[in-house]
């Protein structure tokens, strides 16, 4: 009964959402790690008997049966050293990271529990977000990439980000006076 921290444990739906949120973790310089994703319904019973059936001297770690760690669906953290395990401030901000990405922050429910995450399976991509998985990015044409630098497209930044309709227009009109001069 050894405690599973494999993404690859999770449901399809549910590594794309954790490895979204780590990369955005990441991105963001919120240095978190995972400690749990699948829970067998065994192990479950074992944690919930800790402080009601056996281990009576420790404190109570779950108040259900039923966790969405059993479905696959749920992952829990702890803060990377040399911060502490359980750093309120960064579990926080690993909390709004979630909530960005539509993922569901237990430091949000009346009985807090900020290591845990989880989604449902009809959790997708929240498209208003400025996070685009790795596996979505372009890994071609750098090439045009310096050209468009060279012709001040584009200064290189948030090369991977979803474009306004504002910066299209900007393009579009850049790209217009360029044609024009020559
Ligand atoms: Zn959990």
């Amino acid at each position: 009964m050894t405690t599973d921290r494999k993404i690859e444990s999770l449901t399809k739906t549910a590594q794309i959402a954790c490895k979204l949120f780590l990369e955005e973790c990441k991105k963001q310089n919120v240095y978190i790690f995972i400690t749990e994703t699948y829970r067998s319904q065994e192990r479950q019973n074992y944690l919930y008997g800790i402080g009601r059936t056996h281990s009576l001297n420790k404190k109570k770690v779950t108040w259900t049966k039923k966790s969405v760690h059993t479905n696959k669906m749920a992952w829990d953290i702890a803060v990377s050293p040399p911060n502490k395990l359980y750093d309120t401030k960064i579990l926080e901000q690993a909390g709004s990271i979630a909530k960005q990405l539509n993922i569901t922050w237990g430091g949000d429910w009346q009985v807090v529990d900020s290591v845990h995450f989880q989604v449902n399976k009809d959790w997708k991509i929240p498209m208003q977000s400025k996070c685009i998985p790795t596996q979505n990015q372009c890994t071609w044409g750098q090439e045009e990439i310096n050209q468009a630098m060279k012709l001040n497209l584009t200064t290189g930044e948030r090369l991977e980000d979803y474009i306004t309709r504002k910066e299209a227009i900007i393009l579009i009109t850049r790209a217009y006076n360029i044609l024009k001069k020559s």
